[in-house]
């Protein structure tokens, strides 16, 4: 088969930004396609945050066509690596006004007033980056709104050009967030007038750029095959569900993975001592360990329930403040781990200052993460939806049966009552009751452990997922190739 030339043109990956799960994928998933001998690079904004990691600069300045003008970015050159060999180049646009700032998408204060305009300029700045760098990729594939733009160029302001002939691939993390904006902020994509693209991004008489992305691209993935099924229903959809219908078979689901190598408790550099699935004597030193670093009474017997999550109503992490004290009541110890929603933040806060088996760490702490995964015995994912959702891979691995909400890819990765406990109705009485169960499970110490160990052996990785995508790049190749009247006998 010949290797296919790919692009992620992505708002954030890992190590160089990450805010949630697309920045894990961002930074695993193109080094198992390259492990699988495709050429794939990776463009994405230099912020703040990236300044940390080396990079060269490119010579000469990126243009980019904006409004009437040109729009002038540097660009450096960094790259993603694994420990296997595969390397992936990263391709950073540098432009001090548009990203040089505190937060990637915003602040504090809310989210930056201009992101309409730093995504168009990283959605058109790579296509011209492709052009700068002599690369015509087979696969485009975009994340989520920020790039959505690039499949609507493809079919507008490039048509005719060489680049023109790549498929696109969207992949949506989130139905939540979809890029809308009122119709003046038009003239801040820079893009030509053009009804066609306008009809795109126009809803209800505002702009939207996932649902521009969604009937431009070539293919719409998301990330678990469950969550590909609710998006096109009413309840799921939010709002584009009519648009992902019309796109029929071309919406696929391909259940992200995760990295194994960042997140293995037998090599994990975070943790107090390493385990695996058939010695657990690590676990319960990062226990011990982790009930000190919170705080909590160093006790073995005591079951540590963790949580780590964006602190926002999609994670359901309003059921675990209503049944707060129900859940302090059964004795277990619980470590929270987020930030997000400021009431939820200070509930936390307050629990955590004045309960004694309640602590709450409020902020962004990777280290932390990894010790809740290792040290805690059950972990809660109560979300009201959830794309794929990766903590709940990362705590089967570490042997930390999680207790989730059946939904999107909770659904797909919990097996119930075998690799951890799932309940069905969004109420906080559902949640306290699979809570009582999971903890009578943990008090029958051999069956707990079998539970542990399948959950353990679970093969979660990103090579499974590698080769999904590559078939499903395959297929958009050959249907965007077709649809150009470009079928030759080159087999794709
Ligand atoms: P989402 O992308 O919706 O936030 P996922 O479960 O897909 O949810 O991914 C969340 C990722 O972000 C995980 O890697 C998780 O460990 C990490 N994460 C979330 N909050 C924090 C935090 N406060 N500190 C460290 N890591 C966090």
């Amino acid at each position: 088969m010949p290797r296919l030339k790919i692009l992620f043109s992505l708002p954030e990956c890992f190590p160089f930004a990450k805010t949630g799960g697309l920045g894990d994928v961002g930074g695993a998933l193109p080094i198992a396609l390259a492990a699988r001998g495709h050429d794939v690079r990776v463009v994405m904004p230099r912020y703040r945050v990236t300044r940390k990691f080396e990079s060269k600069p490119l010579a000469g300045p990126l243009g980019i066509p904006y409004g009437p003008g040109t729009l002038w970015t540097g660009v450096r050159r960094g790259q993603l690596s694994s420990k296997r060999g595969a390397v992936v180049p990263v391709y950073f646009l540098d432009h001090d006004g548009l990203y040089d700032r505190e937060g990637v998408y915003g602040d504090a204060r809310g989210g930056y007033g201009d992101n309409t305009e730093r995504y168009s300029v990283l959605s058109r700045g790579s296509i011209e980056l492709c052009r700068y760098l002599g690369f015509e990729p087979d696969v485009i594939h975009v994340h989520d709104w920020p790039t959505c733009l690039v499949p609507v160029l493809l079919d507008t302001v490039e048509q005719g050009t060489a680049l023109a002939r790549a498929a696109s691939v969207l992949t949506i993390h989130n139905m939540g967030y979809q890029g809308w904006s009122s119709r003046d902020s038009y003239s801040e994509m820079g893009l030509p007038f053009s009804p066609e693209i306008l009809g795109a991004l126009d809803l209800n008489g505002q702009l939207n750029l996932l649902k521009a992305g969604i009937l431009h691209s070539t293919i719409v993935s998301t990330v678990s095959p469950n969550y590909a099924r609710e998006i096109q229903t009413k309840e799921g959809g939010e709002g584009l569900d009519a648009f992902l219908r019309m796109r029929g078979g071309d919406v696929m689901g391909v259940l992200n993975g995760i990295d194994e190598e960042a997140w293995n408790p037998e090599v994990d550099p975070h943790i107090a001592a390493n385990f695996s699935a058939e010695d657990l004597s690590g676990k319960a030193v990062c226990k011990a360990a982790l009930q000190r670093e919170m705080g909590l009474p160093e006790r073995p017997d005591v079951p540590v329930i963790g949580l780590i999550s964006r602190l926002v109503g999609q994670k359901g992490v309003d059921l675990v403040v209503d049944a707060l004290y129900q859940l302090m009541a059964t004795g277990a110890q619980f470590v929270f781990l987020g930030s997000g929603d400021k009431s939820i933040e200070e509930v936390f806060q307050r629990a955590s200052l004045s309960t004694p088996n309640v602590r709450a760490f409020i902020g962004m702490n990777e280290g932390l993460a990894h010790r809740i995964e290792a040290g805690a015995d059950l972990f809660l994912m109560p979300s009201r939806y959830e794309p794929c959702g990766l903590n709940q891979l990362y705590s089967q691995r570490y042997g930390t049966l999680p207790i989730v909400r059946a939904v999107g890819g909770l659904e797909d990765t919990v097996d119930n009552g075998s690799t951890g406990f799932k309940f069905h109705e969004l109420s906080s009485e559902a949640l306290v009751g699979t809570v009582r169960w999971a903890l009578e499970t943990y008090a029958e110490p051999a069956l707990f452990r079998s539970m542990q160990y399948r959950a353990m052996q679970k093969q979660s990785g990103w090579s499974h997922a590698a080769q999904q995508y590559e078939a499903l790049y395959r297929f958009a190749v050959r249907k965007r190739r077709r649809a150009l009247g470009q079928v030759r006998a080159v087999r794709l």
